[in-house]
């Protein structure tokens, strides 16, 4: 039987993956900080026998060296997430995916653990245009005046530390590439579009396009992703594997607009906004963003993910109408 620690296990992913691991029968620990995860993530499981959950800071070694000991599996999820957070908050940032995640990965080295997955992000291609990402291209990571490039250098250093203690210490690795995620339980607070542009949909509000609205995203629902994590991580093994995890089909941001306009029955107007009046500084934001899946593909079979855009965003709509 699995004992996994999941850290960052009360924000949105993180929640979702707590629910899938306690469904296959394993032992979960929650470690958060509730500083973005909330406690009604963990609602459907709240009491569960297998579920404990512990309060405290990645960044903090002892309360990490506690919460990780006797664990088969760690699931480090536990980041500053959102493009608002990040701008607002590039200290943090920093410190939580850099500190933290060397932390993590110490502790869990010493400690012995069989399984290590590590979320990193689609950030790290930066402003790569060589699409779609495969997982071995370059990471073009842009100015450090930009402090959305913090983020994305703060995610790869996670990675290079990781892949460090995979051949150095021999920490079985699974780096998951992160791509934009939707589901149930994600807020729009710290940018993420898609809660935004349903909630000003279903309020008759308008829709806020920043820059032109031609950017692309590829988009994959949370359920897709956690049993992506899930199964890869299974497969951890002697040789780190750093694999994609994201939708297979890019949409431009302004038809992600239209389209949930439309599936929500709305007559809400699109207005365009400049990344200025939205984030209250410059953004480089990246114009397109694809995955290649080949690898996840591989051990995930060809039909993952599963769930088309509509369908997430029907459900995502139906939860907030409701
Ligand atoms: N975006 C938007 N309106 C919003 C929030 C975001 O047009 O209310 C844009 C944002 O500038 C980006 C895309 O939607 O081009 C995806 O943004 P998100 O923050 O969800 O993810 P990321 O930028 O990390 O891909």
């Amino acid at each position: 039987m699995t004992t996994a620690l999941v850290t960052g296990g009360a924000g949105f992913i993180g929640s979702h993956l707590v629910e899938r691991l306690l469904g296959a029968g394993c032992t979960v620990r929650v470690l958060d900080d509730f500083s973005t995860g909330r406690r009604e993530n963990l609602s459907s499981v709240a009491g569960h026998e297998r579920l404990s959950v512990i309060a405290g800071s990645v960044t903090d070694a002892a309360c990490v060296a506690s919460a990780v000991r006797g664990a088969d599996a760690v699931y480090h999820l536990a980041a500053a997430v959102g493009v608002t957070l990040i701008v607002a908050q590039p200290v943090r940032t920093l410190e939580t995916n850099v500190r933290g995640t060397e932390t993590v990965l110490a502790e869990a080295s010493r400690a012995g653990v069989r399984r290590f997955f590590l979320a990193s992000s689609s950030e790290v291609y930066g402003k790569s245009d060589r699409i779609p990402f495969d997982e071995d291209d370059d990471l073009l990571i842009g100015s450090s005046r930009y402090c959305r490039w913090g983020y994305a250098c703060s995610k790869a250093v996670a990675e290079f530390l990781a892949v460090a203690y995979a051949r150095e210490r021999g920490l079985p690795l699974v780096v998951g590439r992160l791509f934009n995620t939707i589901g149930l339980r994600q807020v729009g607070a710290y940018g993420m579009v898609v809660p935004r542009f349903v909630r000003a949909a279903l309020a008759g509000e308008p829709l806020e396009v920043y820059g032109t609205g031609r950017q692309t995203r590829a988009f994959i629902d949370v359920r897709d992703m956690v049993e992506g994590i899930h199964r890869l991580t299974d497969r951890a093994g002697p040789e780190p594997l750093i694999v994609n995890l994201g939708g297979e089909r890019e949409i431009a941001i302004a038809d992600l607009a239209a389209r949930v306009i439309r599936l929500a029955g709305s007559s809400s107007a699109v207005r365009q906004v400049s990344y200025e009046a939205a984030y209250g500084e410059a953004i480089d934001d990246m114009e397109r963003r694809c995955p290649s899946l080949a690898r996840a593909r591989a051990v995930l079979g060809s039909a993952w993910p599963h769930i088309s855009l509509d369908a997430s965003l029907e459900t995502i709509i139906a939860f907030h109408r409701s």
